[in-house]
């Protein structure tokens, strides 16, 4: 597995390391070999080559069959300007190059983690396992014409998609749910959009088709955000557009409580992926060894699962991670400081995961 890391700025390193030590034990357990090339990103890339993003680091990336990427950002790189700007200059241009379109969510409330969902415990007696696949590339942000009249009176966007964009992210779904609970729900507005009407069907042809074996349900988006803070177990594999899936993924992102739980994958149809904590560089708590590495190595996880097929490495690492919150091991974000927790730093619950890959 040739592997380009960029682990960027604030804990983005901090985190990192305990992801590479993760992925270095399960080569070891799982008979893989591992080959990483680090690179500069954001704010460290445009202090040593004034771009957030220099040719270099593309370069590795390409030569690369996946990118595992920390975060970017932080104060000192707050009043560049927009195309220098760590997230803006570098992530972006990155998911461009790289058409992925795809991005995938998983959103878990572990048992023992209830008490730090905001919703009341007994809403979800089982805590909550979702998986939210999200059309990246295509919809409303990226249809044309999009524009503003020249008087300020009106504007336009325009929300479009072709069969082939719904048919290659509704694939991804399907294929996810075969290593799960074999139901894939699809989130659309069928009842007022013609975009809505053509992935309903298009999704529903797909299944009836090439996945038979899986069942496959529809909502719509307005019923989807007030399912998920009322009834989220219901939830499993879910797929829709690109601004729905914007909105419904920070929906379900809160119910886990921190950031520091929560890794996505980005990736395109040839499974190359760039894979991250959905949390930023966090300045506040960085360069103290405190953050929550387990986004991080959730994310390596997710790159060995669906750039690499190794759902047996991706399931060992997720279940280290559960057992180490299991025994109470927790970092300052998810402390509640309730009896047989333990606080620890960064390294020490990195190294508790690593203790129990097998
Ligand atoms: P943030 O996600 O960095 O931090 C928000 C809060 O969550 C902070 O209190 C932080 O300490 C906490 N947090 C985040 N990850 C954590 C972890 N792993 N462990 C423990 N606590 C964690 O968001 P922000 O403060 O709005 O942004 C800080 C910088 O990060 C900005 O420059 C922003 O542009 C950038 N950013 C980058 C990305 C990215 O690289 N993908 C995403 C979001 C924000």
């Amino acid at each position: 597995m040739k592997i380009a890391i960029l682990s960027g700025d604030g804990i983005g390193p901090e985190v990192m390391a305990e992801a590479l030590k993760v992925l270095d034990k399960a080569s070891s357990v799982y008979k893989f070999s591992v080959e990483t090339t680090e690179a500069l990103v954001g704010g460290a890339a445009y202090d040593r080559y004034g771009t957030p993003l220099p040719k270099e680091t593309l370069d590795i990336c390409s030569a690369n069959e996946a990118i595992l990427f920390g975060s970017v950002g932080g104060p000192k790189w707050e009043n560049l300007p927009p195309n220098l700007q760590p997230e803006r200059g570098a992530l972006l241009p990155l998911r461009k190059h790289f058409s992925l379109f795809a991005n995938i969510r998983p959103v878990k409330v572990y048992p023992n983690l209830i008490g730090l969902c905001p919703l009341k415990d007994e809403l979800i007696p089982n805590g909550i396992d979702i998986v939210m696949f999200r059309e990246l590339t295509g919809g409303i942000y990226f249809g044309q014409p999009k524009t503003i009249s020249e008087d300020g009176m009106s504007a336009v966007d325009t929300m479009s998609y072709t069969k082939k964009e719904v048919e290659r992210i509704a694939r991804k779904a399907f294929e996810a749910a075969r290593l799960r609970k074999s139901a894939v729900l699809s989130v659309d507005k069928a009842n007022v959009l013609m975009t809505s009407v053509l992935w309903r069907k298009t999704i529903t042809e797909l299944r009836d088709s090439e996945y038979q074996d899986i069942e496959l349900s529809h909502m719509y988006v307005d019923n989807a955000s007030m399912q998920l803070v009322k009834n989220p177990s219901q939830f499993d594999v879910v797929v829709t557009e690109n601004m729905f899936g914007d909105i419904l993924s920070d929906e379900a992102a809160m119910l886990a409580g921190s950031l520091g739980m929560l890794p996505s994958a980005s990736i395109n149809e040839s499974g190359f992926g760039l894979y991250e904590p959905i949390g930023g560089s966090a300045p506040d708590i960085a360069g103290r060894g405190i953050a929550n590495p387990i986004a991080q190595i959730l994310s390596a996880a997710l790159m060995l699962r669906y750039s690499f097929g190794r759902d047996d490495a991706a399931k060992a690492i997720e279940q280290a991670v559960e057992k180490t919150l299991a025994d109470g091991y927790r970092t300052g974000d998810i402390y509640q400081k309730k009896e047989g927790e333990k606080l620890v730093n960064t390294k020490e619950i990195g190294e508790h995961i690593v203790g129990y890959i097998e």
